[in-house]
């Protein structure tokens, strides 16, 4: 499995920036989680949306779904030429405009979830959890039999959180807060949180959707003592 990550921000990049949004391959399958703002051309230097076998939305906050828009357009365009192979969607049912347009899109096969397992061609599973944000949510847990990865989506504390952890290879996670700004009623957790996490299950993580007010020297800082975790760098491709 390899993640590359194409967008690391969140709610809005730092300059030359994109916000969250991940591409997995698992045994050839691209899998994109998340297409915030300024995604999609970095998507199309990897791979053409057409190539693209699942899309998770976790939730439909424009820093995780505004380029969503634009593939709309690019897979309009193809399916104006004959094209007709629909990527699988995976979301939460959501409100909103943008919601809607993904929800009844013409060009995706849309399954709108809160939880359960999905299996996509007897290859790849996707294990669903509900998280804790203002709108609906999910995490997911990709698993190719050999090798899993979790999402954590936008979450703050709650028990999904551990079960996206637990026997996970490498978890990405949202650490938009350092502890000193957190709060349990905020929508995020904060960087020490994904530390103690880590350190409990004894796997990897990748701190990601990062809060642009923050320097990454003031980051890298708090997580310098812990080998196992890293701080997500946009274009760079990890091997789990
Ligand atoms: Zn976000
Ligand atoms: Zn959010």
């Amino acid at each position: 499995m390899q993640l590359t990550i194409l967008g690391k921000y969140g709610p809005f990049p730092k300059q030359g920036g994109a916000t969250s949004s991940y591409l997995l391959n698992c045994n050839g399958k691209n899998v994109l989680i998340d297409m915030g703002a300024g995604s999609f051309s970095r998507l199309i230097k990897i791979v053409k949306p057409e190539d693209l076998d699942v899309i998770v939305l976790s939730h439909f906050h424009f820093d995780h779904t505004s380029d969503v828009g634009v593939l709309i357009y690019y897979f309009q365009s193809l399916f104006n030429k004959g094209y007709d192979k629909k990527p699988l969607v995976i979301c939460p049912d959501s409100g909103g405009a943008l919601a809607e347009s993904v929800i009844s899109c013409p060009y995706f096969e849309v399954l709108t979830v809160s939880g359960g397992e999905i299996t996509f061609h007897d290859e790849l599973s996707f294990e669903i959890f509900e998280m804790k944000h203002p709108v609906p949510t999910i995490g997911v847990k990709i698993s190719d039999g050999e090798k899993t990865f979790a999402y954590t989506g936008d979450t703050n504390l709650c028990y999904s959180v551990d079960d996206l952890f637990e026997n996970s290879d490498l978890v990405l996670a949202d650490g938009a807060f350092l502890r000193k700004d957190w709060g349990e009623n905020l929508p995020h957790l904060s960087v020490e949180h994904i530390l103690e996490f880590t350190e409990k299950y004894g796997n990897k993580s990748i701190i990601s959707h990062i809060n642009p007010k923050y320097t990454q020297e003031e980051i890298e800082d708090v997580i310098k003592n812990y080998k196992n975790c890293q701080l997500a760098q946009e274009g760079k491709t990890y091997t789990i």
